[in-house]
C-alpha cells in the first residue's frame, strides 16, 4: 500500500549546520508516527521540510503520489497536509464557533465569502467539531480569553476543519502540565485513529510517546538512528545511549503504555 507520507533523502544545511542528514521514513494509513530525539535533532526542520516552511537541499517528500517539495505551505494543506497547534492559527478577536467556521470556509474555498456575511456558514458543522473536542460550551466565548489547554483543544478542531489526511503535530502538548498534556495526546490519538487520520508528531514527554506511537523514529545531530516499533526503540542501545548522553533529556525507559 502506497504510504501516506514518504520521505526519502532528506537534508537541509544552515550555514554549517546540517539540521537534517538523509532522512528517510514513511508514514503509513492511520499511523500515529513518533519522531523523537534531544533538542537541536533536527525534528522541527524535518516538519517543515514537509509542511513546505522550508525547502530541502536534497531529497524527495510525497504525500500519497503528490510530490510536495517545491510547493508553498499553503497548497501542502489543501492537499491534506494539517499542522495543529499554532497558537497563531486563532484569530484572537473571533469566537471560538467563529474560528472553526473560518477554518471551514478556508477549506472549501469560500474565500470569496467575506465575514460577516460568512458568519452563517457550517455553523452545524462548526458545533459538531466543537463537540468532539468537548469545547461546545466554550462555543461562543471570545478566544482572547480562553484557558491554555482548551486553545489547545479548539487548535485541534481547527485543524481537523480541513478533512487532512496527515497531521503535523511538533511539540502539541509544550506549555501543559502533565495530566493535561495527556489528555490532550489521549483526546487527539481517539479522534485520528475514528477518523483514518494518519499523524506525525514529536513530544518531550516519553509516556505520552510511548502511550500513542504506532512506530518511533530516532534523530541525532540530523541523522535517523533508529526506527520501529516502541518495544523495539525503547530496548535500542543506540536510543539509550543518546538520551543517557544528553543532560537533562528524557530516558525513554521511563513508565511503559
Ligand atoms: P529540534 O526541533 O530537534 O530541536 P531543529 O530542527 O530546531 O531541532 O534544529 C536542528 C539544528 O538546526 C539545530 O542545530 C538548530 O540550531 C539548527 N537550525 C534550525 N533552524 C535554523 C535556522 N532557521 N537557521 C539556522 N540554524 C537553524
Ligand atoms: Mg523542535
Amino acid at each position: 500500500m502506497t504510504p501516506v507520507l514518504s520521505v526519502e533523502g532528506l537534508s537541509k544545511r544552515f550555514g554549517g549546520v546540517t539540521a537534517v542528514d538523509d532522512v528517510s521514513f514513511s508514514v503509513n494509513a492511520g499511523e500515529l508516527l513518533a519522531m523523537i530525539g534531544p533538542n537541536g535533532a533536527g525534528k522541527s526542520t524535518c516538519f517543515n521540510l514537509v509542511g513546505g516552511q522550508l525547502k530541502p537541499d536534497r531529497g524527495r517528500v510525497r504525500l500519497f503520489d503528490h510530490d510536495l517539495v517545491g510547493l508553498p505551505p499553503r497548497r501542502i494543506w489543501r492537499l491534506g497536509v494539517g499542522r495543529t497547534f499554532q497558537i497563531t492559527a486563532v484569530f484572537q478577536s473571533m469566537t471560538v464557533v467563529e474560528n472553526v467556521q473560518m477554518a471551514l470556509i478556508s477549506g472549501r474555498r469560500r474565500i470569496g465569502a467575506l465575514w460577516p456575511k460568512a458568519s452563517h456558514l457550517y455553523v452545524d458543522e462548526a458545533l459538531e467539531l466543537l463537540s468532539r473536542v468537548g469545547m461546545l460550551d466554550q462555543a461562543d466565548r471570545a478566544c482572547s480569553v480562553l484557558a491554555y489547554g482548551d486553545l489547545k483543544r479548539l487548535e485541534l478542531a481547527v485543524a481537523l476543519a480541513n478533512a487532512p489526511k496527515l497531521l503535523l503535530m511538533d511539540e502539541p502538548t509544550a506549555g501543559m502540565a502533565p495530566a493535561e498534556r495527556i489528555e490532550l495526546m489521549r483526546l487527539t490519538s481517539s479522534i485520528v485513529r475514528e477518523r483514518g487520520i494518519s499523524v506525525l508528531f514529536t513530544e518531550h514527554d516519553m509516556d505520552v510517546v510511548f502511550a500513542h506511537a504506532s512506530r518511533i523514529i530516532v534523530l541525532n545531530r540530523g541523522r535517523l538512528v533508529a526506527a520501529g516499533v516502541p518495544a523495539a526503540v525503547r530496548a535500542d542501545p543506540s536510543v539509550q545511549e543518546i538520551y543517557l548522553g544528553s543532560a537533562g533529556a528524557p530516558v525513554p525507559s521511563g513508565s511503559p503504555a
